[in-house]
């Protein structure tokens, strides 16, 4: 990759970066007001659902705040840019899009589908203990 894209690359994501800091510290400000108001019971509870999706857009940001400092941090040591699984350069448009990937289209398919995979073997298991389970119960019926 050339020191202009990774120049772009580096601003897009520090950018990226500081509207989610700011972004999760207006959510912590909203959150602490809203713990302090009153409410009855029916307030209550949309507050709670609000809450909950708070949370989870939260969990999300964070995980994104995590996933853009590893990517500067990768562009500092010099390994931006490369697949963590195979090494192989990731597509710029790909970057582009996301810069804060670390994995190219190969690998990331395939994590994909093992974890697909991980989920079919899951349910398949689940299934074949239920059915042993009601096997057994057939059995001392
Ligand atoms: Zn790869």
């Amino acid at each position: 990759m050339d020191r202009e894209e990774l120049a772009f690359l580096r601003v897009k994501l520090e950018s990226m970066l500081e509207l989610r800091l700011n972004k999760s510290r207006a959510a912590m400000e909203t959150m602490s007001q809203a713990a302090m108001s009153p409410a009855d019971a029916v307030d209550r509870a949309a507050m709670e659902t609000q809450r909950h999706l708070e949370l989870l857009m939260r969990e999300r940001d964070l995980a994104e705040i995590r996933e853009i400092r590893e990517a500067l941090a990768r562009i500092l040591v010099g390994e931006y840019g490369a697949c963590r699984e195979c090494g192989e350069d990731i597509d710029v448009r790909r970057l582009r899009a996301r810069p804060m990937v670390n994995l190219c289209v190969s690998c990331m398919t395939g994590l994909e589908r093992e974890q697909n995979r991980g989920r079919d073997i899951a349910e398949d298991m689940i299934h074949s203990f239920g059915q042993e389970i009601s096997g057994r119960i057939l059995e001392t019926a």
